[in-house]
């Protein structure tokens, strides 16, 4: 049993023996209808309980506001309860089909990858309500909903989130899961065996279509005839295209515009670094999973988001080379600075100290709540332009960047508008003492 099994099974006994106590139900059709119902998943507030059949959903339906309170109770959260029968089970496998079989072109939905461990920070907010909101508007909205960013950033995580959250809710509906890669493959497997047209035809049924990193059809003009015309045929029946790639469409070298067009058509979305706080409750939840986190100093927190922050997959490479780390070679009780420094030995050196532009940006918009977009947009918002002025100061101060470099980093500005943002934030240094303390509250942290 694993250990979301053990918790399942553990809320459910739980909440079932509270039922009984409030003695509404009668011992008999409690017995009979109550204690064989299993709870399947309990994610984001949302109860899936499953039943053996008909009769024991209609029973257990009556008592709805009875369960919810019940669980409520148990986790300590307001739950929703959402009841389906056994049989539907089958149904809930990934849509699939002899010839998608035969190209090997499917992929499965991973179950682990899911919204309720899905940490939201600024760097991904935007991404994971569009993609809950798609998941539970399936075809209504934002179709296409296309999601970039760098590697590690979680892109993958929700595309299968958006896929478990689809089959949550409408357990019916038919779901594909293929990657731009294996797109590629099948069309040019389907074309060698001269099914082609039923490769196409293949796509037609499905309800929801999630393609992971659709960046790999580019520069394959028979793959964009084929996508193009499955795409097509999908959206324009408003039935849902969730897409991720590794950079917005239209800077997808080798992409047709016809194609970059229809997905510009829905809503982009992007997904960047974590943050530094991202960073620490990615750390928090990832450590949560193995041991107790009060187990593992501030510090060593601290120390491994400011150098494992540029994605979310080295921060977990992180945490597992601690972990490794602390249990095989540590005799210490907790985890302290001093065991993260030994277990990342020779790792942090090259990122460690060495402040660039980039970092200093991130540094500023984190503090003023900023996201990159932001900071180096056009925008005279006086938030916006007083955190792009002071970035810029730093990035002289901190490293002697020079002014042109600067002013690329920030949205291609001229060296001239750099040097009057310096200037003006020198005037302020002399005259006003809250501007002193923020800015050496900003340097605090970059240091
Ligand atoms: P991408 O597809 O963007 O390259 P993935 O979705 O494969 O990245 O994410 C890499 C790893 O980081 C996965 O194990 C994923 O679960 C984890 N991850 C990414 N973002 C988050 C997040 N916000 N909260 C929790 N885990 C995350
Ligand atoms: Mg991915």
């Amino acid at each position: 049993m694993t250990t979301n099994e053990y918790y399942l099974n553990d809320v459910w006994k739980k909440t079932l023996t509270k039922l009984k106590e409030t003695h509404e139900i009668n011992d008999n059709v409690f017995n009979l209808y109550f204690s064989v119902a299993k709870l399947r998943s309990l994610e984001d507030g949302i109860a899936l309980v499953i039943v053996p059949h008909l009769i024991h959903l209609s029973i257990l339906k009556d008592k709805t506001k009875l369960i919810e309170d019940c669980l409520h109770e148990t986790v300590g959260q307001k739950t929703i309860l959402c009841l389906r029968v056994e049989e539907e089970k089958e149904e809930l496998q990934n849509y699939s089909n002899s010839l998608w079989d035969e190209l090997a072109i499917s992929r499965k939905i991973d179950p682990s990858y899911n919204f309720g461990n899905f940490v939201i920070g600024r760097s991904n907010a935007q991404a994971q309500v569009a993609a809950s909101t798609v998941a539970e508007n399936l075809g209504l909205i934002y179709n296409p909903l296309f999601i970039y960013g760098n590697s590690g950033l979680g892109k993958t995580h929700l595309l299968n989130a958006i896929g478990n959250r689809v089959r949550q809710l409408f357990p019916n509906k038919r779901i594909g899961f293929v990657s731009g890669l294996d797109f590629v493959e099948g069309v040019c497997k389907a074309t060698t065996t001269k099914k082609l047209d039923d490769f196409k035809k293949s796509f037609h049924d499905l309800d929801l279509l999630l393609v992971d990193d659709i960046q790999f059809i580019a520069g394959k003009e028979k793959t964009h005839e084929v996508f193009f015309s499955v795409f097509n045929d999908l959206v324009n029946n408003y039935k849902q295209v969730c897409l991720t790639a590794d950079r917005v469409p239209s800077d997808i070298h080798g992409l047709e515009d016809r194609i970059i067009s229809r997905f510009n058509q829905g809503l982009n979305v992007n997904i960047e670094a974590p943050e530094y706080e991202t960073s620490i409750n990615i750390l928090k939840m990832k450590i949560s999973n193995n041991i107790e986190t009060n187990m593992v100093d501030d510090e060593v927190l601290n120390y491994i988001a400011t150098n494992f922050s540029t994605d979310v997959r080295s921060l977990e490479g992180a945490v597992n080379r601690l972990l490794f780390y602390s249990i095989n070679f540590s005799d210490e009780d907790r985890i302290t600075l001093k065991t993260a420094m030994e277990a990342f030995k020779g790792q942090v050196k090259e990122t460690k100290n060495e402040l660039t532009i980039n970092v200093i940006r991130k540094c500023v918009c984190d503090y003023y709540g900023l996201t990159k977009q932001q900071i180096i947009s056009a925008t005279r918002t006086k938030n916006i332009a007083t955190a792009r002025h002071i970035a810029m100061y730093l990035c002289r101060k901190l490293i002697d960047a020079p002014y042109k470099d600067i002013g690329n980093e920030f949205g291609k500005r001229d060296h001239s508008t750099v040097i009057s943002a310096c200037d003006r934030v020198e005037k302020l240094l002399k005259s006003d003492s809250l501007y002193v303390k923020v800015i050496n509250e900003i340097e605090g942290r970059i240091k």
